[in-house]
């Protein structure tokens, strides 16, 4: 075990450790991917695991749309004396081809102090904990004052039957909470090996693509005439490049912002600090912009990311089209963006469209999922603070934003607010979810088995 952690008191004792790594090294070994996997297949295992472990056979459920589809869902039951804490955890995994891996990615391999196979980041390490810890309360007879209940589900990676969605819409009742932890996000920031930071993702960007059309009649290019679609097209973007959206911070990101303010020196820290002065310094927020991950989390981001235009090397163009994917601040909507590139493009000629999950485009983009920042809940908050104390003892807790998506998408939206926890440990300069030879350190995995079951315990005991 790292230096880091030599204090820790054994929690993760060898049956605890032999049966989270079985039951990791089933899940990495089972295929969920899209193509020809089964969550289902997946999703019975577990459930198998957690009746054998006591759990009435009532409380575990596997359910989908479809045979390959499954979701399983399981209660532990608590006092009563607060709303349920839904938990969830995708199944499904990105594909994985052997040719392009060192080792076989449906194989549960340790090597040199690691654990290799598709899903040991994203996410059957989570999956895993979850089971196991679930596994250990029923063991202890423990009782927390809510009910727990896990979703391990499909389709977040693809695919067309989202199961947390799917869940949402059919069988609501059965995951009904008053907040979802999510340990696809957050997690603990390692440099080598030694945590940097644990981080709490709290908010999530809006996803949105827009496509940009310009039509023209056309011609020989031997007759050129100024109205042409590529020009409009190219000055459309040119206007893009140059703009930024407003600066806009909501309390997850005001926090992000103090804490990192601890944690960073100098005139970065100064500049963070000075962000958060009232109004914002414009020129500190200029410096800080300069990092990509710093503007993602100041404003609004659209960027062009497709370009196509033209038929024929001697024709003028009769259509030119671009995508820009746009990353949306929690409390606006697609069609606020929408017009708000209308109006950077000034340019009638230029159509600004909605681009669906299906590829369809729509004239006006939706105006339902405004999604509010998530509320820094104190009960949420404070027990991280003080499980991450002792496991990490100096390592700040930040709140984040995710710049990406996950399915707390759909428990946002379905007004569950959503927190993104975990204990796994990934170098920052490993990250290799979706990539090829895949892994996770060994120790990391079940250190992250024992802060879910402090996490747990702690979240739960009698507030
Ligand atoms: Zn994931």
């Amino acid at each position: 075990m790292a230096c880091w952690a030599r204090d820790l008191p054994a929690q993760t004792d060898a049956g605890t450790r032999q049966l989270s790594h079985d039951i990791f090294k089933q899940l990495i070994e089972i295929n969920t991917t899209d193509s020809v996997g089964s969550t289902t297949v997946a999703a019975e295992a577990m459930a198998r695991r957690l009746r054998d472990a006591g759990f009435p056979s009532g409380d575990v459920v596997v359910l989908g749309p479809n045979a390959r589809k499954g979701n399983m869902v399981a209660r532990l039951h608590g006092t009563g004396a607060h709303r349920p804490v839904l938990l969830i955890g995708h199944l499904d995994v990105v594909e994985a081809r052997r040719s392009d891996w060192t080792t076989d990615p449906f194989q549960f391999i340790e090597k040199d102090g690691y654990f290799y196979g598709r899903g040991t980041q994203d996410m059957k390490s989570d999956d895993a904990i979850w089971i196991t810890v679930f596994m250990l309360l029923k063991k202890e007879g423990f009782t927390p004052d809510r009910d727990l209940i896990l979703a391990l589900t499909a389709d977040e990676e693809g695919g067309l039957s989202n199961g947390v969605d799917w869940l949402l819409k059919n069988h609501r009742d059965l995951i009904d909470a008053e907040f979802v932890l999510n340990s696809d996000g957050g997690g603990v920031n390692t440099e080598n090996g030694k945590p940097v930071m644990v981080s709490m993702d709290a908010s999530e960007k809006l996803y949105a693509d827009f496509q940009l059309t310009v039509t023209n009649p056309g011609g020989h290019s031997s007759l050129p005439v100024p109205d042409n679609a590529i020009y409009h097209l190219a000055n459309a973007l040119v206007r893009l490049e140059h703009f930024q959206f407003p600066l806009e911070l909501n309390e997850v990101t005001r926090t992000y912002f103090q804490r990192m303010a601890s944690v960073a020196s100098g005139q970065e820290a100064a500049d963070m600090r000075a962000i958060l002065r009232n109004p914002p310094d414009a020129s500190a927020s200029s410096r800080l912009a300069r990092d990509p991950l710093e503007n993602a989390t100041l404003r609004t981001t659209c960027v062009a990311t497709r370009l196509e235009a033209g038929h024929a090397n001697n024709a003028l163009p009769q259509t030119a089209r671009a995508n820009v994917n746009c990353r949306i601040l929690p409390g606006h909507t697609r069609e606020e963006v929408r017009q708000a590139l209308v109006g950077v493009f000034a340019d009638p000629k230029v159509e600004v469209g909605y681009v669906e999950h299906s590829g369809r485009v729509l004239d006006s983009a939706p105006d339902a999922m405004a999604l509010p920042p998530v509320k820094l809940r104190p009960e949420v908050m404070d027990t991280l603070d003080k499980v991450a104390g002792q496991m990490w003892p100096g390592v700040p807790v930040i709140p984040t934003m995710s710049t990406g998506a996950s399915d707390g998408v759909y428990t946002n939206a379905a007004g569950l607010p959503t927190y993104g926890i975990s204990g796994v440990a990934i170098d920052m300069d490993d990250v290799r979810a979706h990539g090829r030879d895949e892994r996770v350190r060994v120790e990391s995995f079940y250190q992250g088995v024992d802060f879910y079951y402090r996490y747990l315990k702690a979240l739960t005991s009698g507030h």
